[in-house]
């Protein structure tokens, strides 16, 4: 079963970046899924809202396995992976079939929810070491590390992650890990959590210099 009518041998994924620091503890893959209903207000991936095309799961595995070698921690974002869990945790036992990969999941489920909800959200539950859960709201502040507001909490679900404790208790480091991917020429990925009034700065000092920064959903 999926929750997104999304066949479980494909996901509605929309690229991955290697490198990336914010996202969860030290050096990370970042992958993206595509589709969520929750609408919150400032979400910094909007064009992430609707579906978009799946991909077979073998096409994913192999674009991550590369860089998980090199840094087996991978960071699911989204749009909401829990919509897509039953294929998510076929690519984690993909992944970890190979690498022992550490699973960092944001959700804007609570916890609560999760487990209270349908097999394949405790199936992907079980495969997930770190969840940062609920949504992101643009009325409370963003200080604290991996969290797009500071309302988001962390769990750390297994014991090979218990070490990081005081890490994820800790503030968001300053400046702000972030980067800028290419996607394609004319499409570009902001990654990391920036603080708030930084998105706006960026498009200002960007429209300064003659670039106009259009979201895909505008
Ligand atoms: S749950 Fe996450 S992806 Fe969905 S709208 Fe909220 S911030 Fe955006």
């Amino acid at each position: 079963m999926t929750l997104t009518g999304c066949s479980p041998d494909r996901l509605d994924y929309d690229g991955s970046a290697d490198r990336v620091e914010g996202l969860g503890p030290g050096l990370r893959v970042a992958m993206w899924v595509r589709g969520c209903r929750r609408r919150c207000p400032g979400c910094i991936a909007p064009e992430l809202w609707d579906p978009g095309r799946p991909t077979p799961l073998d096409e994913v595995v192999a674009e991550l396995r590369g860089p998980l070698r090199s840094s087996p921690r991978l960071t699911v974002t989204g749009g909401e992976p829990f919509l897509q869990a039953e294929a998510l945790s076929s690519l984690i036992d993909g992944l970890r079939r190979e690498l022992p990969v550490e699973v960092l999941v944001y959700s804007g489920f609570l916890l609560e929810e999760l487990r209270a909800g349908p097999d394949p959200w405790q199936q992907l539950l079980a495969r997930t070491d770190i969840l940062v859960d609920g949504p992101y709201r643009e009325d409370e502040p963003n200080t604290m590390a991996w969290r797009g507001s500071d309302n988001q909490r962390v769990h750390l679900l297994t014991t090979r992650v218990e070490h990081l404790a005081p890490l994820s208790t800790a503030p968001m480091p300053e400046p702000r890990p972030m980067a800028v991917r290419m996607l394609s020429p004319l499409s570009y990925r902001l990654v990391g959590i920036p603080r708030r009034g930084d998105l706006l700065a960026l498009r200002q000092i960007l429209s300064g210099r003659g670039l106009e920064v259009v979201n895909r959903r505008e």
